[in-house]
C-alpha cells in the first residue's frame, strides 16, 4: 500500500481547493496588484503563489485563515522572514482564525449579556416606579373610577330591565282586563238573547191560550144560544119541522 502516494493526491486536491478559495478571494497579487492566472505554473510570471501570512516555520498552521495570495516574486521575498499580511480587513472576515472567531463569540456574548442586563434594569425600574405611592394611589383612584362605572352601567341595565318588566306586567293585565270584558259583554249579549226568547215564547203561549179561550167561549155561547132557541121555539111550537124553522129563523 502506497501511503505516501494517497497522501499526495489528498493534498493535491485540497491545494487545489485551497487555490480557488484564494482566487475568489483576490484575481490579483495583494502587495503589487499583478493580476494572476490561477492555472500557471507556479514558474510563470503571473502564476499565483499561496503564502502562509504566518511561516510554516514560525507554525502557521496549513489553514484557509493563515493563506494569502500573492505574486511569485513577493512570495519569494517574503519566504519566512515576515509575517505581513496583506489582506483588507473584508478579505480577513472571509477565513477568520479560531482565535478570532473565539473573540467575536466573547464579545457577541458580553453585548447579549450586557443587553440582558439593560432589560432587567429596565424592568426593575418599571417595578420600582410602578410601586412607588404615587402609581399606586393613581391605580387604586383608576380602579375606583372603573369600578363605579361598571356599578352605574350595571344599574341602569337593572333600571331598563325592570322597566320593560313592568311594561309586560301592564300590557298582560290590560289584555286579561279586556278578556274580562269581552267575556262580561258576551255573556250580556246571550242573557239578552234568553230574554228576548222567553218573552216571544211567553207571547206565543198567551196568544195561543186566548185564541183557544175565545174559541171555547165562543162554542159555549153558541151552544147555550142554540139551546135556549130550541127551548124557546119548543115552547111555541109542538111540530118538530115547526121548531126546525123557527130555530133557523132566529138564529
Ligand atoms: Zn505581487
Amino acid at each position: 500500500m502506497n501511503t505516501r502516494g494517497t497522501g499526495s493526491a489528498g493534498k493535491h486536491t485540497q491545494a487545489r481547493a485551497v487555490r480557488s478559495a484564494m482566487h475568489k478571494m483576490s484575481d490579483s497579487c495583494l502587495k503589487c496588484a499583478t493580476a494572476f492566472d490561477p492555472y500557471a505554473p507556479s514558474s510563470a510570471s503571473d502564476a499565483m503563489h499561496v503564502d502562509h501570512i504566518r511561516p510554516s516555520s514560525w507554525g502557521g498552521p496549513d489553514e484557509l485563515y493563515n493563506y494569502q495570495p500573492l505574486c511569485g516574486p513577493y512570495n519569494v521575498a517574503k519566504g519566512d522572514r515576515s509575517d505581513a499580511d496583506y489582506r483588507s480587513a473584508k478579505q480577513k472576515l472571509m477565513y477568520p482564525s479560531p482565535e478570532r472567531i473565539i473573540r467575536q463569540e466573547k464579545a457577541e456574548r458580553k453585548r447579549d449579556e450586557t443587553a440582558a442586563l439593560k432589560v432587567r434594569e429596565e424592568r426593575e425600574a418599571q417595578r420600582k416606579f410602578s410601586n412607588s405611592p404615587a402609581q399606586v394611589s393613581k391605580r387604586a383612584k383608576d380602579d375606583a373610577i372603573e369600578a363605579e362605572r361598571v356599578a352605574a352601567y350595571q344599574a341602569e341595565k337593572a333600571a331598563e330591565k325592570a322597566a320593560r318588566q313592568a311594561a309586560r306586567n301592564e300590557k298582560n293585565r290590560l289584555e286579561a282586563e279586556l278578556a274580562v270584558r269581552q267575556a262580561e259583554a258576551e255573556k250580556a249579549v246571550n242573557a239578552s238573547v234568553a230574554e228576548k226568547r222567553r218573552v216571544r215564547d211567553r207571547k206565543v203561549a198567551w196568544v195561543g191560550f186566548s185564541s183557544f179561550a175565545i174559541i171555547v167561549t165562543v162554542i159555549v155561547v153558541a151552544t147555550i144560544h142554540g139551546s135556549m132557541l130550541q127551548a124557546e121555539c119548543e115552547s111555541e111550537f109542538t111540530n118538530y119541522v115547526d121548531i126546525n124553522r123557527c130555530v133557523r129563523n132566529r138564529r
